[in-house]
């Protein structure tokens, strides 16, 4: 990229904006042309950052072998190593292989390292490419008309709209703005946001954070408006020049990766006891019973062999892959449901999730705003017409009324056309907005009633205005009125304003929540002058409100006010006063079809969804009602003065009674997560805009909408909705309770076979069988390959008929809560017990005069150890239903894997070399029946426990 062809950021802000659009040619109007973007785009390249930051490749790898369970089986390999240093060469004369176990574990090793390694580093790719997924769109001004691009494509040059909540794309010298304030402290970690400037330049030797007339990429619109000249793009912005600064990709330790190096800990300590006492038990006893000398260091070696053979048999080593595909199965499903996660705990904590709170506005309605009700000078007019399509009808008791004869009403709508920032579209054959619903609601109103806003936008030019944010809940322009140079504009002004406005210059158009604009109004307009608004006017307007929003209208209060000046910048509080009311607009914003069943769905789950909403209590009510978070008309709803009234105690009190919080302003979110939390509650928040940036940080499960938010909100958030809605949000939780359930059955299935397998080697020498049944490799094929691949198939089992009918679990619960650990140790008990009692059998077996290979009840035992496995998968695939009432083909993998790992076992046994390498022996018949059979009492034990907890009545989960 030729950056040196641009002037440096430095120059931009000492420069006239008018120069610096000529230095880039380009035109503040119009923008760029296709054809310059196309030539500024292979000019400059992407408007893309080199992103580093995020742990060095050298870090993740060394990561790898910090864990307790690979340091122990580094251990084994070298003791293993040095004990086989000993006799290599007698090992080597009987044909066998030396260093083999060495050799292997080293590999496992290697190879669980290097698993680990590109898991580690792919999701930390793959999390910085989510972050770009939701990269932000930019609105620009490009070939004389307004778009969304994406903000990669920005060139020097272009013409950016910014407004409130959008994260600035690209560095910009600022050629317009109203009430523009920005937060900086991306780059100059300041969190005051900076009150921007056009009009100024600046000395060139200014620092970073003074440069008011310039924007900065990375930084946040909190406030205002502002249109912006794009001068740097990619690694030249400021940003970019410091990009390994940038955020790094979230790398701190999962609640899962905690619960297994809690996992870990407990292995091994244990195992070490286990070996500790093994070790000196039966030296102990050897010493006892008169063993001394030589005789006694081979016993001490093949305690130490007994010793090595459990240390590996503790470690699941095929654990850490199993759980990083069910994780990123899970991913994967729930973006399939419109879920993004961004960042990775969050799809192990989504089914932790007790309480919901969601916005209303989009989430649980659609968002799709039609007005159906106007309410001005005493009358409620219908208003006809579907979606953003400028057709309709104005209707009085029914009948059609021509606007002409009701100039109230059109001068309602010229105040529904310029109080407002969206524009109406006519694309691709249907009619769309660009920007807010909710004001695109009123353009499509104004257009039905002949108020185009392209017209009535140049007939009063913007001069000035109070932006809209939810705190203030209201927005105000104020338009210059033409001709301005009379003195009086009356007999200049288009008849509809003409007996409003007198020898005023400007008109101020305010909109907003109705109680708050209706308390700024000291006048009403009655079609003809303004007259006082006294309290019976009042009663009679909120009556109407009120009557309209228990409805589930959303309701929008209008004023204006004739101004002789342009009210100075910041002075809304004194401005926005004794104004003169004009009327409301009622729209409906029809709940989303599919929330009722999800709020069902919560409701059985133990999730309580809550609404909070800026809109009227009213509105909130009826539509709560519908979808059935309310229960009834005596729910209470908690209105955002009173909440501000409350203390953090009492809040704490009423929080897990309410179910409804009406305007409310974002602050207050904020107070609310808090005091669910800490009631103990784990809590997912919605939130769109940049101030719930706060609230969403706070919850235990942040989601920002990916249609209406802002990226502020994105980034604050742990989750995306890519469709905004309230079922997702549920249809997430769901999943995340699936790959939770998932992970705690391998882990049971997987660790019950590895205590067993580690009594089964302890009781070989206590049972004076001589010699290790089990040697380290045999060990490493199991827990690799026979519990890998069942284990690897039961992540994919799908959700059990009741995963949303419990409630939900603790996400600080210990991996061994809720009986897994008794679980573990019971089956690993009787595991050993049915292992021990079948190496007993075959031991005597094969030690008969005469029998050709003493060896084999080895082989046995460890065919019996697989094969018990087996069983185990397909038992446990429900921790209560009986393998008679499951499908076996609603998971065939499991049955795939049951199969696949069955053969590979007997070709270890049946195919000479595998044999050879492997250290087993031919089974005849009748052993390997007694295998199967033995093996076969796992699945009785384990369907027998089913049918007792039955009886008793007690339900695992
Ligand atoms: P939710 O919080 O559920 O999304 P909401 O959209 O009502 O609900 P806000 O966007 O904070 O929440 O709006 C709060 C109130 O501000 C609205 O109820 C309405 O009265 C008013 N309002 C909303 N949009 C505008 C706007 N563009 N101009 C003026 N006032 C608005």
């Amino acid at each position: 990229m030729s950056a040196h062809s641009l002037p440096d950021n430095a120059v931009w802000h000492s420069l006239e904006p008018k120069l610096a659009l000529q230095q880039l040619s380009t035109s503040a109007d119009t923008g760029l042309t296709k054809e310059e973007v196309q030539q500024r785009l292979q000019k400059y390249g992407p408007n893309e950052l080199e992103e580093s930051g995020g742990r060095s490749s050298w870090d993740i790898l060394v990561d790898q072998f910090k864990n307790i369970m690979l340091l122990m089986l580094i251990a084994v390999a070298l003791i293993s190593g040095i004990l086989d240093l000993l006799d290599w060469k007698e090992k080597l004369a009987k044909g066998e292989f030396p260093f083999k176990d060495t050799i292997a574990i080293l590999a496992i090793v290697i190879l669980n390292g290097i698993l680990g390694y590109v898991q580690e580093s792919r999701a930390e790719q793959a999390l910085a490419a989510l972050k770009k997924l939701s990269s932000p769109n930019v609105r620009v001004i490009r070939n004389g008309t307004q778009m969304e691009i994406a903000g990669k494509d920005l060139v020097p040059g272009d013409i950016m709209l910014l407004e409130a909540g959008v994260q600035v794309s690209a560095d910009g010298r600022i050629i317009e703005q109203s009430n523009l304030q920005i937060r900086e402290s991306a780059l100059t970690g300041e969190a005051e946001a900076v009150n921007k400037q056009a009009d100024v330049t600046l000395p060139e030797d200014s620092a970073l954070g003074d440069r008011i007339n310039l924007v900065f990429q990375g930084t946040e619109v909190v406030q205002g408006r502002g249109k912006v000249l794009v001068t740097n793009t990619g690694m030249t912005t400021e940003l970019g020049k410091i990009a390994e600064m940038l955020q790094s990709v979230e790398s701190e330790p999962t609640p899962l990766q905690q619960r297994m190096t809690q996992l870990g800990n407990v292995l091994v300590t244990g195992s070490l006891i286990l070996v500790a006492i093994v070790i000196v038990g039966g030296m102990a006893y050897a010493y006892a019973t008169g063993v001394t000398g030589n005789k006694l260091f081979n016993t001490f070696r093949e305690l130490v062999e007994v010793s090595l053979s459990m240390a590996v048999a503790v470690v699941p080593e095929g654990l850490p892959a199993v759980i990083t595909v069910t994780l990123a199965l899970g991913t994967q499903r729930m973006v399939k449901r419109n879920a993004l996660i961004r960042k990775l705990p969050a799809v192990e904590t989504l089914g932790s999730v007790t309480t919901i709170c969601s916005d209303k506005t989009g989430t649980l309605t659609q968002n799709k705003m039609v007005v159906q009700k106007v309410f001005t000078n005493h009358q409620a007019y219908q208003v006809t017409g579907e979606g953003y399509t400028p057709q309709g009808e104005f209707k009085l008791a029914g009948k059609q009324v021509s606007l002409e004869e009701h100039p109230a009403v059109s001068a309602l709508l010229v105040a529904c056309a310029t109080c407002n920032d969206s524009l109406l579209q006519h694309k691709d054959g249907h009619w769309a907005i660009l920007g807010d619903p909710t004001e695109g609601a009123l353009v499509t109103l104004a257009a039905k009633g002949g108020i185009e806003k392209d017209q009535w936008d140049s007939k009063l030019p913007r001069v000035g205005e109070f932006p809209f944010s939810s705190e203030r809940k209201r927005m105000s322009i104020i338009s210059k009125m033409e001709p301005v140079d009379t003195g009086s504009l009356v007999g200049n002004l288009d008849p509809i304003l003409k007996n409003r406005v007198k020898d005023e210059r400007y008109v101020m158009f305010t909109k907003g929540s109705p109680e708050l604009v209706l308390a700024r109004c000291k006048f009403i307009d009655n079609g003809k002058q303004f007259i006082n608004l006294n309290d019976d006017i009042r009663k009679v307007v909120l009556a109407e409100n009120d009557n309209m929003a228990s409805n589930g209208l959303r309701v929008l209060g209008f004023a204006y006010k004739p101004l002789t000046e342009v009210p100075p910048e910041g002075s809304d509080e004194v401005s926005e006063q004794e104004l003169v009311w004009l009327g409301l607009v009622g729209m409906l914003d029809a709940p989303r079809p599919e929330v009722r069943a999800a709020v069902q769905e919560c409701r059985d789950a133990g999730i309580r969804p809550v609404m909070i909403t800026g809109d009227h209590q009213l509105t909130a009510r009826a539509i709560a009602k519908d979808l059935g978070i309310a229960q009834g008309d005596n729910d209470r709803v908690l209105v955002g003065q009173e909440l501000q009234k409350m203390s953090d105690s009492e809040l704490e009190q009423q929080v897990d009674l309410v179910s409804i919080y009406a305007r409310v302003a974002p602050e207050h979110k904020l107070r609310i997560v808090q005091a669910l939390q800490r009631r103990g509650r784990f809590v997912a928040m919605t939130g769109d805009g940049v101030n719930d940036a706060p609230a969403l940080k706070q919850a235990d499960i942040g989601i920002a909408m990916g249609i209406t938010g802002t990226d502020v909100s994105k980034e604050a958030s742990d989750m995306i909705l890519l469709d905004d809605n309230f079922a997702t949000i549920v249809a997430a939780t769901r999943e995340g309770r699936v790959v939770y359930t998932n992970i705690r059955r391998f882990i049971k299935y997987i660790l019950g076979s590895n205590i067993g397998e580690i009594l089964t080697i302890a009781a070989a020498p206590l049972l004076g069988l001589g010699g290790v049944p089990l040697i380290p490799l045999q060990i490493l094929w199991m827990n690799l390959v026979t519990d890998g691949l069942p284990a690897l198939a039961l992540a994919v089992e799908p959700p059990e008929p009741d995963v949303m009918n419990r409630a939900p679990f603790s996400p600080r619960e210990s991996i061994f809560a809720r009986g897994l650990g008794s679980y573990m140790i019971r089956i690993g008990i009787v595991f050993a017990i049915i292992t021990i009692a079948m190496m007993k059998w075959a031991y005597d077996y094969t030690h008969q005069p005469g029998y050709p290979e003493p060896e084999s009840w080895k082989t046995m035992v460890f065919t019996t150890l697989c094969l018990a496995q087996m069983g185990h998968a397909i038992a446990i695939r429900s921790n209560n239903r009986l393998i008679i009432e499951m499908n076996p083909l609603s998971n065939p993998f499991v049955l795939g894997a049951v199969v696949v790992t069955s053969i590979l076992q007997l070709m270890l046994v049946y195919v000479a070399p595998l044999r050879a390498f492997f250290g087993t022996y031919v089974l005849d018949g009748t052993e390997l029946l007694v295998c199967i059979g033995f093996s076969a009492l796992m699945v009785v034990w384990i369907e027998g426990e089913k049918i007792f907890f039955r009886i008793i009545g007690k339900k695992t989960v």
